[in-house]
């Protein structure tokens, strides 16, 4: 094969056994690699329903078919059953580590079982497990140090005491500074006893794959670097990365300030956590840190001194938007540190705030006392109260053993405060309130993992955004599956790759002419049986949380809701299901469209699927 070794690696922690297995071609071609292949997999490895910190969940590392062969493809696929949403959930991390496992010619590794002790794999030329007693209950910045030391200089993807102690949002942290964040996959890795992964560097030159076209290659590589690096629309990139995002957010009433309760806040006070504020710390980073296959080089890093700890952070818009704005700590070396903390234990920074902004919420409402929390607390901009709440979250510790459990659990164990949980699906919303911008709840409320920005966006993206949300339904299909496209190939979003592109370094690296225009409409189908058939309701679980049904009180989106009514709510979901060839009433996957995209596998599956969504909706009051 070219392009591909056509392995994957199988570690079972439970018999200690690694096993090198063929991958068939067909899967390959069908499904391609990061998202596509590791949805195809985990369908078939791990049965709708199973209890996620069981055994019989396993937990994938899946590199973009691209990873480390072509300009910013940099990116690997985690994919597991979520502890926060019980289906099928995928998070992305750039940098290294999709690049060398690609390299070292690994096209998917599946790791299932539990170990009885901890333990941490090392990947190279040879694959070994490895006793991690001493490494466990430690903070993921000193374990990757001590790795580092170790073993020299390879990518690293770790679990912090989040993951150990099951918090449902528990991140992996790769590299100290970097996160496959969402779904709680850590908390998989740590149900396994896993506390990492070392994958041994591997370069380009050395990579054990075949290419099918070196030379032109080798030449598109070059050509492409050069066109990225010198693309002027691509400067502010350069300049911030996303650490100005909140200046954008809150100018357009998209920010998740104060428990989404006031997304428009005035520059003044967005700027204190975004842009030139944060440029005052920035360093230069190191070479091993900022790696050299990006054109556009977005990570910003700082050097941050707060009351005495000095330390590095790669700040990101959605880290210091829900750590800051959400709950209402607006000083930038305060919310780093709140970042550098959260890194540390291994928490994902976009859960965190929203379960710490929901729970300010409720004390500035009087709905919860310090008697019930456990401590003094003042709510909003209590910074000293966000820094303990990080701690006992990682720990499960008093309220933080109910907050680890993710804001919409929280809210049900707490039996208050559901109509300012704001989730999707369980899952806790990102910072991006969609009623600045009109319809893009769509987008969350359809997305296959829950609450993600990462789903595709309607397009225009203008304000006010008046139509009706069924008119933009197009626009969010196709930019969704161009979303989905990147994330198998593992390319970085902010790359400007148009689909032309796409295909012909495919080709040129694999020889394959796959159907890349249908691998999006594909992926989603696997997910939205696979939901359906564990439990999702399409009716009430395709939604969004009460909050952004509110209107918004200030700001250029004074008065909107995220949609301009209920009912355009459901003609734009009715006609997303239409188009996506789901029954309209059901949401679920039709035969003819399976069939259609050469999908038959799946048929029966969707059948038992609709078949199961009616029989629930014959006895539910809702609809
Ligand atoms: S643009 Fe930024 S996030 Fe994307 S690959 Fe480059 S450095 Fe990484």
């Amino acid at each position: 094969m070219h392009g591909y070794r056509g392995k994957i690696l199988r570690i079972n922690l439970s018999s200690g056994e690694v096993r090198w297995e063929d991958l068939d071609p067909r899967i390959i071609n069908n499904f391609v690699g990061g998202k596509g292949l590791g949805y195809y997999l985990i369908y078939h490895e791990v049965p709708p329903s199973t209890n996620v910190f069981s055994e019989e969940n396993k937990i994938l590392f899946v590199p973009g078919a691209m990873s480390g062969l072509i300009p910013a493809a940099s990116k690997v696929a985690v994919i597991s059953i979520s502890p926060e949403t019980n289906m099928i959930s995928d998070s992305y991390v750039g940098d290294r580590l999709g690049p060398f496992l690609k390299r070292w010619g690994i096209d998917a590794i599946i790791i299932e079982g539990r170990s009885d002790e901890p333990v941490y794999l090392k990947i190279g030329e040879d694959v070994e497990i490895k006793d991690a007693h001493h490494l466990w209950s430690k903070g993921t910045h000193e374990v990757s140090r001590e790795l580092w030391k170790l073993h020299g200089n390879g990518a690293i993807a770790l679990i912090g005491p989040g993951g150990e102690n099951l918090v449902r949002f528990a991140s992996i942290i790769v590299d100290a500074q970097r996160a496959a964040g969402r779904g709680g996959l850590g908390a998989v890795m740590g149900s396994k006893n896993l506390k990492g992964v070392f994958v041994s560097p591997i370069s380009i030159e050395d990579a054990r794959i075949e290419i099918f076209d070196k030379d032109t290659w080798m030449k598109l590589r070059e050509e492409y670097y050069k066109k990225f690096e010198n693309d002027p629309s691509l400067a502010s990139l350069r300049e911030y990365g996303t650490t100005n995002g909140l200046l954008i957010s809150a100018r357009r009433g998209m920010s998740p300030s104060y428990n989404f309760s006031k997304p428009y806040i005035p520059d003044s006070l967005a700027r204190k956590l975004s842009g030139d504020c944060i440029k005052k710390y920035e360093i230069e980073p190191e070479d091993y840190i900022h790696g050299k296959s990006c054109p556009i080089k977005c990570a910003r890093y700082v050097k941050v001194n707060y009351e005495g700890q000095e330390f590095y952070l790669k700040p990101e818009y959605e880290s210091i938007a829900m750590l800051g704005a959400c709950t209402g700590v607006f000083d930038f070396p305060k919310v780093a540190y709140l970042n550098h903390l959260a890194n540390d234990l291994g928490l994902d920074t976009i859960a965190a705030g929203n379960v710490i902004g929901f729970i300010f919420e409720m004390v500035e409402r009087g709905e919860i006392g310090h008697e019930e929390i456990g401590f003094p607390i003042n709510g909003f901009g209590d910074f000293a109260a966000e820094e303990k709440l990080l701690m006992r979250i990682a720990y499960r510790r008093g309220i933080g053993g109910i907050l680890a459990e993710g804001v919409k659990r929280a809210s049900d164990i707490l039996n208050r405060g559901r109509e300012y949980a704001v989730h999707v699906k369980s899952l806790e919303s990102p910072a991006w309130d969609p009623r600045g911008l009109r319809t893009y709840a769509l987008s969350y409320a359809t997305a296959d993992v829950g609450a993600s920005h990462l789903r595709g966006w309607p397009s225009p993206a203008s304000l006010p955004n008046d139509g009706a949300a069924k008119e933009l339904v197009p626009s969010l299909i196709e930019s969704r599956d161009k979303d989905a496209l990147f994330d198998s190939m593992g390319l970085c979003k902010f790359l400007p790759y148009e689909m032309e592109d796409i295909v012909s370094l495919y080709r040129t690296i694999t020889g394959l002419n796959s159907d890349l225009k249908n691998l999006g409409w594909k992926i989603e189908n696997i997910a939205r049986i696979y939901s359906v058939l564990g439990g999702m309701n399409p009716i009430h679980d395709d939604s969004i949380p009460l909050r952004w049904w509110t209107p918004q009180e200030d700001g250029p989106a004074r008065g909107n809701m995220a949609f301009r009514s209920y009912e355009d709510f459901i003609e734009a979901r009715r006609k997303f299901y239409n188009m996506r060839g789901w029954d309209p009433d059901y949401g679920v996957p039709l035969e003819d469209t399976l069939q259609r995209l050469n999908m038959n596998e799946f048929v029966e599956d969707a059948i038992r699927g609709l078949n199961y969504q009616k029989r629930r909706c014959q006895t539910c009051s809702f609809s």
